[in-house]
C-alpha cells in the first residue's frame, strides 16, 4: 500500500464528509493504492456514525473509536500503530489542511528520501494575534531547543516514511514535537513543504490559548528526557556538585573568619551573623537533595523496560 491517512478527529461531523470525498478524489486521481484512518478521539457528536456510513461504501475508510477523549497524541499514536502504507500522512480533520498536498509530500519521502515533511501554514488563516504571535516564540523556541529547522512544528499536515512511525511513541500532548521525537530516534533528514491553510470551516478549535503553556512545558521534558533520560545522574550530579561546591567555599570562607579572629585573641563575630553561613546552609540542603533525585532517577531509570530498546536501523548476518 502506498499511502496511510491518519485523521485525528474530536467533534468534527460536519467536516468528515467533506474530507474523505476530498481525499478520495486527489487519491484516485494519482492512482495511488491507500487508506484513511480516521481516529475518533471521543466525539460526543455523530462524528462515529458519519465514519461508519463512510467505510460501509468504501473499503478504504478505517476506523478507531476511542470510548473518552484522550487527547491527540493518543489518537495519532493508535492511527500510527496501525498504519500499513509506505508513507503515512496525518491530516487534521477540520479542512484546514488540504489534501491536495499528498501526492507532492508522497515524492518528497519516496524520491527525495526524506524520513519526515512538515507542512509550514506560510499563510496562516486563523485568529490573528491569539494564535500568530504565540506560534511564531513557540516555534523559534522550539527550533532552539530541538535543532531541527522547521517553521511550523505544529502543522496537522505531516508525511512520514513507514519506519519513522512505527519507532516514535506519541503520548501525552507530544504531538507538537513529532520531529523532535523523530530525530531523537536517529531520523535526520526533516524537510519542510509550503502548504495552503484554510479558515475553518465547521466548529471550532479544540485547543485554546493554555496549549502554549502546555507546549513549553513539553518541549522542556522532551529535552531533559533526550539529554539526560537514560543517565540522569550527570544532570542532578553535575547541579549537586556546584551546589556543594557553592557550600563548601562557603563554609571554608565562614570557618577560616571565625578560626583566625581565635587564633589571633581577637573577638570572633557570630557564625551566624555571616551571609556565607546561610548560603552553605541552602546550598548543602539543595545539593544533598539533587542527589537525592539523582539516585532515584538512576533507579527508575535502570527499572524501565525499554532502558536496552535500541531502535537498529540494519544489521549483518544476525537476525
Ligand atoms: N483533535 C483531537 N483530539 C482533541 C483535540 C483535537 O483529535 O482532543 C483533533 C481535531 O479534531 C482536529 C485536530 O486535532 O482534527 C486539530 O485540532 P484543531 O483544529 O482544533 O487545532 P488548531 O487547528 O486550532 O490548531
Ligand atoms: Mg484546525
Amino acid at each position: 500500500m502506498d499511502i496511510s491517512v491518519v485523521v485525528p478527529l474530536y467533534n468534527e461531523e460536519e467536516s468528515l464528509p467533506e474530507l474523505f470525498a476530498w481525499i478520495k478524489r486527489v487519491m484516485e486521481a494519482h492512482q495511488f493504492t491507500y487508506e484513511v484512518i480516521f481516529v475518533n478521539d471521543g466525539s460526543s457528536d455523530s462524528s462515529w456514525q458519519i465514519i461508519e456510513n463512510l467505510a460501509k461504501e468504501n473499503p478504504t475508510v478505517k476506523g478507531i473509536s476511542f470510548r473518552r477523549n484522550y487527547g491527540k497524541s493518543a489518537a495519532l499514536y493508535c492511527g500510527f500503530d496501525r498504519a500499513q502504507g509506505d508513507v503515512v500522512i496525518t491530516m487534521d480533520a477540520d479542512l484546514q489542511d488540504s489534501p491536495d498536498e499528498i501526492p507532492e509530500l508522497y515524492r518528497m519521502v519516496k524520491e527525495d528520501g526524506y524520513d519526515l515533511v512538515s507542512g509550514w501554514k506560510k499563510k496562516r488563516y486563523d485568529s490573528k494575534l491569539a494564535k500568530n504571535l504565540p506560534s511564531k516564540l513557540f516555534n523559534a523556541t522550539t527550533r532552539l531547543i530541538s535543532g531541527i529547522k522547521l517553521h511550523d512544528f505544529n502543522c496537522g499536515l505531516k508525511a512520514y516514511r513507514k519506519n519513522v512511525v512505527k519507532s516514535i511513541e506519541v503520548y501525552g500532548e507530544m504531538h507538537r514535537y513529532v520531529p523532535y521525537l523523530a530525530k531523537n530516534a536517529g531520523f535526520k533528514k526533516i524537510g519542510e513543504k509550503v502548504v495552503i491553510h484554510q479558515a475553518r470551516k465547521y466548529g471550532t478549535t479544540k485547543f485554546g490559548l493554555n496549549r502554549f503553556v502546555n507546549g513549553y512545558l513539553d518541549l522542556l521534558t522532551l529535552w531533559f528526557l533526550s539529554t539526560f533520560g537514560k543517565k540522569p545522574m550527570h544532570f542532578f550530579g553535575v547541579v549537586g556538585s556546584l551546589m556543594f561546591l557553592i557550600g563548601f567555599v562557603s563554609v571554608c570562607f565562614v570557618g577560616g573568619n571565625k578560626l583566625s579572629h581565635i587564633l589571633d585573641g581577637t573577638s570572633a563575630p557570630l557564625v551566624a551573623n555571616s551571609p556565607y553561613f546561610y548560603l552553605a546552609l541552602t546550598t548543602m540542603v539543595i545539593g544533598t537533595q539533587l542527589f537525592l533525585c539523582g539516585f532515584l532517577g538512576e533507579m527508575i531509570a535502570r527499572s524501565s523496560s525499554e532502558r536496552n530498546d535500541y531502535k537498529l536501523d540494519s544489521t549483518i548476518n544476525l537476525d
